[in-house]
């Protein structure tokens, strides 16, 4: 329709113009007390639209066929910041960066995300992919290989949102993770909800049965950090320590 389509026109020329920017929001380590890493997540300052939240464009972009463009994007700047970082002398965290799972069925993925690491020559240990568990809607012989190979490369793989919609601890035993991130629907009732609480806690032993790690997301305050705490999350993410922000600072140790 007509909105999509400005929608989408807007987006084709936001590219063109540079107008994306990646924003790093911190990862805390309840264990070892520090941040551990970060997120990327794009931001656009439309000049026709004005600032978009990724929940406005992320669905559009992905039915023009413009996301493989946006993930690259971010992939492309994240290297170039760890790049730079390094340069510098800095002590270098892993950034994780999400991607549509759209790049399931794009046939260059794999040979982008390798020469954009070539180019910038950065050490694939340092970079974590976040999927939804939608991604399992994909081929699963066609995700599980392609999650296999970026494994292989030295990256890690986030299995973001976990708990929602079609999540099931059997595909756990299949596809190749290191993360699972707790979606933020129960971490918002975690202090005051038994059962959300419940979950959670299943969550996180089923992790460390299947020595995967658990990151909670959108932690806001000290309560949910002390029950997470309590039922021994790995590492926890959210506005209580940091909102997603600009510049560099919060990937370096
Ligand atoms: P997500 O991957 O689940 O990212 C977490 C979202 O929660 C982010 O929203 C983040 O800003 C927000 N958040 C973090 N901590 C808190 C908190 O304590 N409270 C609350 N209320 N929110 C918190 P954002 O940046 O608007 O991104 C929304 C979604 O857009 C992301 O959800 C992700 O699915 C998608 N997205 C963002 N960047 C990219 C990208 O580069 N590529 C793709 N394919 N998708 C992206
Ligand atoms: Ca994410
Ligand atoms: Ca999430």
């Amino acid at each position: 329709d007509e909105k999509e389509n400005s929608i989408a026109e807007a987006l084709a020329n936001g590219l063109k113009n540079n107008e994306f920017l990646v924003y790093y929001q911190p990862k805390f380590g309840l264990t070892t007390k520090t941040f551990v890493g970060c997120e990327a997540l794009v931001r656009w300052n439309s000049k026709e639209l004005g600032f978009v939240s990724p929940l406005g464009f992320i669905n559009y972009a992905e039915n023009k066929g413009l996301i493989h463009e946006i993930d690259l994007f971010v992939f492309e700047q994240v290297c170039i910041d760890l790049a730079d970082l390094k340069k510098r002398g800095k002590r270098l965290l892993p950034v994780s960066i999400n991607f549509s799972l759209y790049e399931f069925y794009c046939p260059t993925f794999l040979d982008d995300i390798k020469s954009i690491l070539t180019k910038y020559d950065i050490n694939p240990m340092l970079i974590e992919i976040e999927i939804t568990e939608e991604t399992q809607h994909a081929n699963s012989f066609l995700v599980i290989s392609l999650l296999k190979k970026l494994r292989e490369l030295g990256m890690r793989v986030l299995l973001d949102d976990f708990g929602l919609g079609f999540s099931n601890f059997g595909s756990m035993k299949i596809l190749p993770i290191d993360t699972i991130k707790i979606d933020k629907s129960f971490i918002d009732e975690i202090a005051y909800d038994y059962k959300a609480r419940q979950i959670v806690k299943t969550i996180i032993e089923f992790g460390r049965i299947m020595g995967i790690q658990t990151v909670a997301e959108g932690v806001e305050d000290a309560k949910q950090v002390e029950t997470l705490k309590k039922l021994k999350c790995d590492i926890i993410q959210g506005f209580y320590f940091s909102d997603p922000a600009y510049g560099t600072g919060l990937v370096v140790l």
